[in-house]
């Protein structure tokens, strides 16, 4: 499994990289087919179909709320139709909660709909546990990597360590990984059941790699405060772009990385593209 506990360091250099979105193209199609399908059928919203699930696709994927927490953003989307389109009972307490609780899962909107009796809350549990059901429903081949991850992964792992850093499910990036021969460039797998990103990220430096040998690759802005958060650098891969965003990870961000020239301007000018791609 690749396990933080059987990590050893061999190189001065880590690469980290995200899994959904960025090396494996699984975001679009849960969003897109899974989430925002869920949530008209929950709320029984078929009458503005198209438009609220242009603008759920847009609140996940192509702006900078993209890859937030399903609950922060299915708040987000019944808040905004409750003021434009039509109103939706309860919506004020899951605005509130989402605000509040310590944690965004079923079990804990499971605890709050058994605590409040809130209709909403029992929705907003069967919407999850729907979307899970859509998701493992999605056939097999469209769980696959972009284009140049290969490639990519390839070259970090021929000067630097390589560590998935996800947020996903431990088995699932396992499981994507292998299946497309990803693993092989890959020596430790560090998933939610570590912790949050920035934690994993915390976790690698204890290995003692200066936070400027660091590297994390992502396409999500909570990818890029996790880098922040630890000091260290960040290269995004663009979404709609993400090919491109790849072959330049291989012919130039990588070499400066290595060289010591990612920090500074370059690397100002890759987050401000990314910053722009998601506006
Ligand atoms: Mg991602």
């Amino acid at each position: 499994m690749k396990s933080l506990e059987a990590f050893a360091r061999k190189r001065d250099y880590l690469v980290c990289v995200d899994s959904d979105g960025c090396a494996m193209d699984t975001m679009d199609i849960k969003h897109i087919r899974c989430f925002g399908p869920c949530m008209v059928k929950e709320w029984k919203l078929e009458a503005w179909e198209g438009q609220i699930l242009d603008r759920w696709n847009e609140i996940n994927l192509y702006s900078m709320t993209r890859g937030i927490n399903r609950f922060l953003a299915l708040a987000m989307a019944l808040e905004e139709i409750n003021e434009s389109l039509t109103p939706v009972e309860g919506v004020e307490e899951l605005s509130a909660w989402v605000k509040e609780a310590d944690e965004l899962s079923n079990g804990s909107v499971q605890r709050k709909a058994e605590e409040s009796g809130l209709e909403i809350f029992r929705k907003a549990l069967a919407w999850s546990k729907a979307v899970n059901q859509s998701i493992s429903e999605l056939p097999e081949e469209t769980k696959k990597p972009f284009e140049g991850v290969a490639e990519g992964l390839k070259a970090a792992h021929e000067s630097a360590d390589v560590a998935i850093v996800s947020s996903a499910n431990l088995e699932a990036v396992v499981e994507e990984w292998q299946k497309h021969g990803l693993m092989d460039s890959v020596d430790v797998c560090l998933t939610q059941n570590v912790g949050s990103k920035a934690y994993c990220i915390g976790k690698m430096l204890e290995y003692g790699f200066a936070a400027d040998h660091v590297l994390m690759i992502g396409d999500a802005p909570g990818d890029l405060s996790a880098a922040q958060k630890n000091g260290v650098l960040y290269y995004p891969i663009l979404v709609k772009h993400e090919k491109e965003s790849w072959e330049t990870f291989v012919k130039e961000a990588l070499p400066r990385f290595l060289q010591g020239t990612y920090k500074g301007d370059y690397q100002e000018q890759q987050i401000q593209a990314f910053r722009s791609n998601l506006s």
